[in-house]
């Protein structure tokens, strides 16, 4: 039997890349630079398996193509928004995606975030740098204190878990969580989680606010201009979810006006373009996507693909399917 043939939209790590080429004839994006839609639309009638990213835009116009040749999309990443499943439902087309290998990372990100925005540290390097800084005073860049403070996780799965325990153990933070339904004796003490069957008390209460539910219509802008404003004004807004989860105009006139204390900001509504009213804002950190970007689990999201695509091609079930 022929070598299925593969598409990746974007370059992976070379140790993931030359283990997918013992199997498959695969076809790697040269460049680098995200795919048209008609290029990704193309693909889908001339490869066996595309590998999309956050970074594609794979909805109906792209996947319901005359002469379709692609049964499987094996997703580069744990979320799947960008990714029209509806439809992939509807053409009987597989979707697998990579969770698990990126949960310490992505959690190991929001901690970052919350320490960097808390403790002022991107306007304290911004300071060192431009060689502005005078030295030591009792006075000097004020930040607030995280240890001890309150966690509001909204989505308490793998990743939302994981910095709840940390933050946790490490920082003797009292955790809230707000999910659809509540997660087990196990995992509250295992986290120290606490279930808050209301959002908007989860938002009143909390120091921080962390965002780790998927993206998508449902979420989208969950946080808006109405939970910013229920918001302490001494708290902080975390997201390392989604961009489309928040509504990012909102966020940018409540920072403005200090109805919040800042943000930390991994993933934006339309990437990669930061709006210029943001950056030119103190009270937010601003970090390009970096939730997985580790060698390790970089080369294990790759990997993770290469087990679904083999169990697939092999005629099994793959064994991260979301579709
Ligand atoms: P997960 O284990 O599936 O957890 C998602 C959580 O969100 C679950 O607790 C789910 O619980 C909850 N949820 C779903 N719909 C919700 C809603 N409408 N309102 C509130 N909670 C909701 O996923 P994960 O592995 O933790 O990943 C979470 C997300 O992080 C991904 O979808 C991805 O978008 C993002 N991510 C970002 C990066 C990055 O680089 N910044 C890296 C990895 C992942 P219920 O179903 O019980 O509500």
């Amino acid at each position: 039997m022929s070598r299925p043939k593969i598409l990746l939209t974007r370059r992976w790590p070379k140790a993931v890349e030359k283990h997918l080429l013992e199997r498959y004839d695969v076809t790697f994006n040269e460049t680098d630079q995200p795919l048209e839609r008609s290029e990704i639309r193309a693909a889908m009638t001339k490869f066996d398996a595309v590998c999309p990213t956050v970074s594609d835009r794979v909805g109906a116009d792209v996947l319901d193509v005359k002469n379709r040749r692609a049964k499987v999309l094996g997703n580069y990443g744990v979320g799947f928004s960008h990714i029209d499943i509806d439809t992939c439902k509807k053409l009987g087309i597989v979707v697998t995606n990579t969770p698990d290998v990126l949960t310490e990372c992505t959690a190991d990100i929001a901690l970052t975030l919350m320490l960097m925005i808390a403790r002022r540290a991107g306007e304290g390097e911004r300071q060192v740098r431009s060689r502005s800084w005078t030295g030591w005073r009792p006075t000097h860049m004020l930040g607030t204190k995280v240890s001890g403070k309150t966690l509001g996780l909204i989505g308490f799965g793998r990743i939302g878990q994981a910095t709840a325990a940390r933050a946790h153990h490490g920082f003797g933070m009292k955790i809230l969580y707000y999910s659809r339904r509540p997660a087990s004796p196990e995992v509250e003490a295992a986290t120290g989680g606490k279930y808050c069957e209301s959002l908007d008390d989860l938002i009143v209460e909390s120091d921080f606010i962390s965002l780790h539910c998927p993206g998508g219509a449902e979420t989208r802008h969950l946080i808006n201009a109405q939970r910013i404003d229920r918001m302490k004004p001494s708290a902080f807004l975390i997201n390392t979810a989604r961009g489309e989860v928040v509504d990012e105009e909102a966020l940018i006139d409540a920072l403005k006006h200090n109805r919040i204390a800042g943000a930390g900001l991994d993933v934006y509504e339309r990437e990669p373009d930061v709006p210029n009213d943001m950056i030119a804002l103190n009270n937010v950190v601003l970090l390009p996507h970096l939730g997985s970007a580790t060698t390790e689990t970089r080369v294990e999201m790759g990997m993770r693909v290469a087990r679904n695509l083999d169990a697939f091609f092999d005629g099994q079930e793959p064994p991260d399917r979301v579709v």
